[in-house]
């Protein structure tokens, strides 16, 4: 009842959940310098601790009352405060959890995975500065940076999905060639969101399947076809994903428009061809091909892509064949140049030369190779 109200001075329980929402981002902060190993720990302290003490400071200036703004407007303020800082809070904590996996599981294939981000984060605008973590499917939060990678996933053949989960990033952060505060991509989508909600996460989905075409090559369409993409729902969308036959038909289309003396024919029919006997023998329908809005939604993202970011498209596809040869025969293959996205793929083009099937040997030598490269370039990018 209104008269049994405890009157407080005006604002008095706004300072009071202010100064919680302090003492709990102070304990982040500290949080952040525990997580081991310190190669961890730099990767991602600068960036986390910045975004940390920048929130931080706009709610002190809430509790000292130098906010100066009516008392409404601070509480809304407040609750702006607290849903940003609850996404770094949550950022933190799969940072933490997952460093502490990474040192209990032997890495669980996280190391290269964060190395194949680094490559392709430096030709992108995601200036990514973390790590990636264990879980139980790849996915991004996309208020965070976190990267997760599946366990126990396959190891080595996985890899290429990072390039996926990591174009959630860098699409929204492609700036426009006059205006920098214009981002093509994310206002696209808001545009698609605010005319047809249903189709938002499926563009978002196929701008990351496409992204990762374009920036890791055929080991994308490669990993999908032959893992990943499920034969048995070959035509079926969901809430979140298009179909898979309409994935591969971006996949597909990606590699057509990026050939540019790549000679992506063989693989191209290869990718199509073991998905016709899977989806063959699954009885499903295994028809690869565009409709409507991803027709369109293919030509604008590449456009992007090759306006924007043109060094991101993968170029390496005709020097992995010698690679192939070495990674899928006896002989050593000298760490020599190779990005690891050529290690990738030149792996999965051992693998298909096998009909798909991954012999042990070949993810062996692969990762050896990828693991001797880590260790010529252990800091691609300095933390900011
Ligand atoms: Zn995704």
């Amino acid at each position: 009842m209104a008269g049994e109200v405890v009157l407080n001075e005006a604002g008095a329980l706004l300072r009071t959940r202010a100064a919680t929402l302090i003492r709990e981002t102070v304990a982040a902060i500290d949080a952040l310098d525990e997580i081991e190993p310190e190669a961890l720990r730099a990767r991602v302290q600068v960036r986390l601790v910045a975004d940390l003490e920048g929130r931080l400071r706009e709610v002190r200036k809430l509790v000292d009352g130098q906010a100066d703004v009516p008392l409404d407007r601070a509480w809304s303020d407040l609750s702006y405060h607290r849903v940003r800082l609850n996404d770094l809070f949550e950022e933190t904590l799969a940072l933490m959890e997952g460093a502490a996996l990474r040192r209990s599981w032997q890495d669980g294939g996280c190391r290269l995975a964060d190395r194949l981000a680094d490559e392709i984060s430096v030709l992108t605008p995601e200036k990514w500065n973390a790590f990636t973590v264990l879980d139980t499917e790849e996915f991004y939060a996309g208020s965070t940076r976190v990267i997760r990678v599946r366990f126990p996933g396959d190891g080595f053949w996985d890899l290429p999905i990072v390039a996926h989960e990591f174009g959630h990033f860098a699409g929204p952060k492609i700036i426009d060639i006059e205006d920098e505060s214009v981002h093509p991509l994310a206002e696209k989508l808001k545009e698609v969101g605010e005319e047809t909600p249903a189709h938002w996460p499926w563009l978002h989905e196929s701008f990351a399947d496409i992204f990762a075409t374009y920036a890791v090559g055929p080991a994308y369409g490669l990993v999908c076809a032959l893992d990943r993409f499920d034969p048995a729902a070959a035509d079926q969308d969901n809430d979140t994903h298009p179909a898979p036959n309409t994935r591969l038909a971006l996949i597909l289309g990606t590699l057509a428009v990026c050939d540019d003396g790549q000679n992506y024919g063989r693989v191209m029919e290869k990718i199509r061809a073991v998905w016709a006997v899977q989806t063959g023998e699954a009885g499903s329908e295994g028809k690869i091909e565009l409709r409507e809005p991803f027709d369109q939604w293919l030509d604008f993202s590449l456009r992007l892509l090759r306006d924007r970011l043109p060094s991101a498209m993968y170029k390496g596809w005709v020097r992995t064949a010698d690679l192939s040869r070495l990674l899928g025969g006896d002989a050593r293959a000298e760490a020599t140049d190779w990005s690891l996205r050529d290690i990738v793929n030149a792996a999965w083009r051992a693998r298909i030369r096998e009909n798909g099937d991954a012999p042990g040997w070949i993810a062996q030598r692969a990762c050896a190779l990828a693991e001797s490269r880590l260790l010529e370039v252990r800091h691609v990018r300095a933390p900011r």
